[in-house]
């Protein structure tokens, strides 16, 4: 559709943003549309000039020309809380110009494209328009049959279904529907620290968190010099591709070796990975507690391995005293996987470098602890004094969308 629309306002593409859930919203929609607005107006700082309005339920966005269509609606639909975006042309609200603007689109695609047939859906946002929808539709139709012998109605299999929205004053021709990934604007709902590893899932389960409008942050810990600066830094592009969907954010660096050494010294080996996991949930809500986050967030899910069994997750959940938020918990791995491909983080995910829990992996880890027994285990450390001082060293990053390089500087 792109290079074929011409709009009155001759220099600029128009974009049409459907704002989903937040629709449904009742007293507080104002807010949210304003919220998504700024994300909106955010994403398209880089196409010099592009403006983003909210007016009658929609965003109406216009970007210079110069900037290709598709690119300016692939960085529209990445923004959480817009349902589709569509290219349109926009025109008065009026048929004898529709009409025209609706057969010029079609003459050219019908030239371009080889399009054969159309329909014409028509829908009448302005109620107090003399003529129906189904009228506008036809008499729109008429027009195109009009100015082109090629062109076929076919109401059923269309080559090109058109969609004509008419409004007040102007009103809007379009053929695409790009879809956006719904959900939220990205602040609306709350702040989580999400434990990140460099796996598959934590990544995804970060992005579904931030798609529902919540803030994020993030911890990752490593075993240095066990686990390489490869797989640190794997974690740091893992966390800029997410934050391309929901902006800048701390990544901070706790390096688990010290706690591991003093497990493996006083308890027994196979209670390590569940020990790990609960002194893992105590930093991230010792950092969290600073960060402002109120949830800790994490990729587990049930049954994966035997650290996420049902008695392992509750002895890990025991832990701590924040809500710990588990987006995946009941997902197949093979749908966690296709997320992970959508969002554009598998590639970088199945990377193979080593994770700290594969460092002191037991042989044959405990599948259901009890959690008496693990802080009977748990109670041979200083386990206070541990998260503290772990928590106390985390180096922090912050992660930004593309590839600025990350400022380094150390947690308070
Ligand atoms: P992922 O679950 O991200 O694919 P994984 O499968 O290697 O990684 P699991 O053993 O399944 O990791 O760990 C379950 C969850 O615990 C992870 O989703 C993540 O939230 C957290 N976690 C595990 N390892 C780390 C780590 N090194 N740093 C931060 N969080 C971690
Ligand atoms: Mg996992």
């Amino acid at each position: 559709m792109k290079d074929l629309m011409e709009n009155e306002d001759g220099d600029k593409n128009i974009f049409i943003v459907r704002c989903g859930e937040i629709a449904l919203k009742g007293m507080n929609k104002s807010y949210f549309e304003r919220m998504l607005v700024e994300h909106i107006r955010k994403a398209l700082v880089k196409f010099e000039g592009a403006e983003a309005r909210r007016r009658e339920g929609l965003v109406f966005v216009r970007a210079d020309k110069r900037f290709a269509a598709a690119t300016v609606a692939g960085e529209i639909s990445k923004v959480f809380g817009v349902a589709s975006v569509s290219p349109a042309i926009e025109i008065n609200s009026d048929l004898e110009a529709i009409g025209e603007a609706a057969a010029a689109y079609m003459l050219e695609r019908a030239g371009k494209n080889g399009v054969k047939t159309f329909k014409i859906k028509a829908k009448r946002a302005d109620k107090s328009f003399p003529v129906q929808s189904p009228d506008i539709a036809r008499i729109i139709g008429a027009k195109v049959l009009g100015a082109c012998d090629a062109l076929k109605v076919d109401v059923h299999h269309p080559d090109c279904l058109l969609f004509v929205d008419l409004r007040k004053d102007k009103s809007y021709i379009y053929e695409e529907k790009i879809p956006g990934f719904g959900g939220l604007p990205t602040g609306s709902n709350g702040r989580g620290l999400v434990l990140l590893s460099g796996g598959i899932d934590s990544p995804v389960a970060a992005f579904m968190m931030a798609k529902r409008g919540m803030m994020i942050e993030a911890v990752h810990f490593h075993s240095y010099p066990y686990t390489s600066k490869r797989a640190r830094e794997k974690t740091e592009e893992l966390a800029r591709i997410i934050s391309a969907y929901c902006g800048r954010f701390r990544l901070h660096f706790v390096n688990l070796l010290p706690i591991q050494a003093e497990i493996a010294a006083h308890c027994p080996e196979e209670e390590m990975t569940v020990l790990t996991r609960r002194f893992m949930m105590k930093i991230g809500e010792k950092i969290a507690g600073c960060a402002g986050c109120g949830m800790l967030i994490t990729g587990e899910n049930l049954g994966q391995v035997a650290s996420q069994t049902a008695e392992a997750l509750i002895v890990t959940d025991a832990a701590v005293e924040t809500p710990v938020m588990r987006p995946l918990i009941a997902f197949d791995k093979v749908d966690i996987i296709s997320k992970a491909k959508e969002i554009g983080t598998y590639e970088t995910s199945i990377l193979p470098y080593e994770d700290c829990c594969t460092v002191f992996l037991p042989k044959h880890p405990v599948t259901k602890p009890k959690l008496a027994k693990i802080l009977a285990s748990e109670g041979k450390l200083d386990a206070e004094q541990l998260t503290a001082q772990a928590a106390q060293s985390a180096e922090t990053v912050e992660i930004f969308p593309e590839r600025t390089p990350p400022s380094t500087h150390t947690f308070e």
